[in-house]
């Protein structure tokens, strides 16, 4: 298996070919078809797994398919990740695949100023990164909107949950479009993200390695 034989962007293979990328993880073997032929996912992988690219390549090649247009521009795909770290390395990730492509992939998380992440909000932003808590200030405040996202990713879940985070999810949840992807990833599959993938995913295909 190979990444070329998944059908993703050129631009994306290059990418991966430069950051050594041969083979795709199995994760990625499995999830990334799925993703690509617009279903639901849900994925059961550990961080170390390649779950990133798992995620992080089919919204690239999604979003790659159509020019941005001029001017600053709203999220169209947003990643909700349990912490600051994990954000970080997230969008370190992404920028890395999404080299050749002209994305803007930013975060915002708490325990950083708020102003650089709304001046980061106003030039525009293809895909966002964000930590729920300091989304929900963002939403607010009204820097953050929400109304343009196709797809979502929620990563790992199950640490949202233990976080506390299920309240903020559910608001932000409550913000997207209901025409959309959306991708979950957890260690775990407990009661309540099942019963949040019942919720507000559609006939999502599941995925575990
Ligand atoms: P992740 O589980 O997404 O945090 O990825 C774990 C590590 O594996 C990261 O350092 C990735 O850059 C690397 N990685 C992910 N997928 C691949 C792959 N297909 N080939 C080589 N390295 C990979």
């Amino acid at each position: 298996m190979t990444f070329e034989s998944l059908g993703l962007a050129p631009a994306l293979l290059r990418a991966l070919s430069e950051n050594n990328y041969t083979t795709p993880t199995p994760i990625q073997a499995e999830a990334i078809p799925l993703a690509l032929a617009g279903h639901d996912v849900l994925g059961g992988a550990q961080t170390g797994t390649g779950k990133t690219a798992a995620f992080g390549l089919p919204l690239l090649n999604r979003l790659s398919k159509q020019t941005p247009p001029s001017g600053p521009r709203k999220p169209r795909a947003l990643i909700l990740t349990p912490t600051r770290e994990l954000a970080m390395q997230v969008t370190d990730s992404l920028r890395a695949y999404a080299k050749h492509l002209r994305l803007n992939i930013t975060a915002i998380y708490g325990g950083a100023g708020m102003q650089p992440q709304v001046d980061n909000l106003r030039r525009g932003v293809d895909v966002l990164v964000a930590c729920p808590g300091r989304l929900i200030d963002h939403l607010e405040r009204g820097t953050a909107r929400l109304d343009n996202v196709e797809m979502l990713v929620l990563d790992e879940a199950d640490r949202m949950l233990d976080m506390g985070f299920l309240p903020a999810i559910k608001r932000v949840l409550g913000k997207l479009p209901a025409q959309r992807q959306t991708l979950l990833f957890s260690a775990t599959f407990e009661a309540q993200i099942k019963a949040l993938a019942l919720e507000f995913m559609r006939n999502p295909r599941q995925v575990q390695i």
